[in-house]
């Protein structure tokens, strides 16, 4: 394969509604998108979950337009046999960077998957038609709130709920819901924003409330804090942030710090690495799933072919469209079918059609690479 041009847009996409978590409020989300054209007249398209601010991670729009334009880009660009393993291996000598690596590996699978005639599920092995979803709940202005807001989702039929939490937004919170839900699958996801002195308030709360999973309460470093947590707890201990790289996931594993690994494709730099990482914790009896970055309807696409994987055991964080925006910049929306679940979609590549219309309305710049000749 050779690419005859690169064009990174950047959007802003406004919120159904804000979203809170232990790092702040988001209203708005700024991203890039990368659009890259094969000489054969193929188009693969990779979203970039960095935002304005680098609080998930260590990157943000700014850095990833720098690696991207500098580093990645007039790669791709000159190189004359390209695949998304090739360019895996080429950029490995980078350090970190994995969400901007990440948006140019999705574009290539696309590419390459369509290429092929493939979806991108059957490009990564994978077979399922549907998978199962949940949703994540923002933190809400009052308990009250919250409440309603989950009645909202499940009776819209989701069958899996996640809340966020952070310390004086946890005991209470969760409670409430169980309370009102007692049926629940209820899961909790601190994004790092607990002290790990915190081990056994949190077991706690969480054993007294039966959240079946408690998801990065420590800061992402603190694999001890993790693995005291996870030891005999009676609900699953999840990782995120922690899970960066194949490394990382084989010291918590040997420290007995995850349970339950939460799989993103950008935050481990693409879609070949989540599935070898999935692969890897399944070996150990881990269970796997999809995380998600709130995604437009292009990385969501990206997102539930991996999900399809026979490892991704659990449902993702991969609602349906119009939990995230009113328009999104795919023509058809991901709709939540029976059962709490999404389709995968099954044409060639991501196998969602893209709405140039809709990029250009939501884009703020743009700039198109091309091979130096
Ligand atoms: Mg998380």
């Amino acid at each position: 394969m050779r690419l005859s041009s690169a064009r990174l847009d950047e959007i802003a996409l406004d919120l159904v509604e804000p979203f809170e978590t232990s790092f702040g409020v988001e209203k708005r989300r700024r991203f890039l998108l990368l659009r890259l054209e094969s000489r054969d007249g193929l188009v693969g398209y990779g979203e970039c979950v960095a935002s304005t601010d680098p609080l998930y991670s260590s990157e943000s729009n700014l850095s990833a337009r720098d690696m991207l334009a500098r580093h990645f880009l007039p790669g791709i660009l000159g190189a004359s046999d390209l695949s998304p393993e090739k360019f895996r291996a080429t950029v490995a000598r980078f350090r970190g960077n994995s969400m901007s690596k990440a948006a140019v590996e999705t574009a290539l699978v696309d590419l390459a998957a369509k290429e092929r005639g493939v979806s991108v599920a059957r490009f990564l092995g994978a077979s399922r038609a549907r998978i199962p979803v949940g949703v994540s709940v923002g933190i809400q202005p009052s308990v009250a709130a919250l409440v309603r807001r989950v009645g909202e989702y499940l009776e819209d039929g989701y069958a899996r709920v996640k809340l966020k939490v952070k310390p004086g937004w946890d005991d209470g919170p969760v409670g409430a819901v169980r309370r009102a839900y007692p049926d629940l699958d209820l899961w909790v996801d601190a994004n790092q924003a607990y002290p790990p002195s915190a081990v056994g308030a949190i077991r706690s709360w969480a054993e007294r409330h039966r959240v079946a999973q408690v998801e990065q309460p420590f800061p992402e470093r603190a694999i001890r804090a993790h693995a005291k947590l996870a030891r005999g707890a009676p609900f699953r201990v999840c990782l995120d942030e922690s899970i960066v790289d194949p490394e990382s996931l084989e010291d918590a594993l040997d420290a007995g710090a995850v349970t339950s690994v939460n799989v993103k494709v950008g935050r481990v730099g693409g879609l070949l690495t989540g599935r070898s990482l999935a692969v890897r914790a399944a070996r150990s009896g881990v269970p796997a799933w999809v995380g998600g970055m709130l995604e437009s309807g292009i990385g969501r696409a990206h997102n539930v072919a991996l999900a399809a994987r026979p490892e991704m055991t659990l449902p993702g964080d991969l609602s349906a469209s119009d939990r995230y925006y009113r328009q999104d910049l795919i023509e058809r929306p991901f709709l939540l079918g029976p059962g709490s679940t999404l389709e995968v979609p099954k044409g060639p590549g991501i196998g969602v059609e893209v709405s140039e219309r809709a990029i250009r309305r939501y884009r703020r710049s743009t700039k198109t690479f091309r091979p130096a000749r």
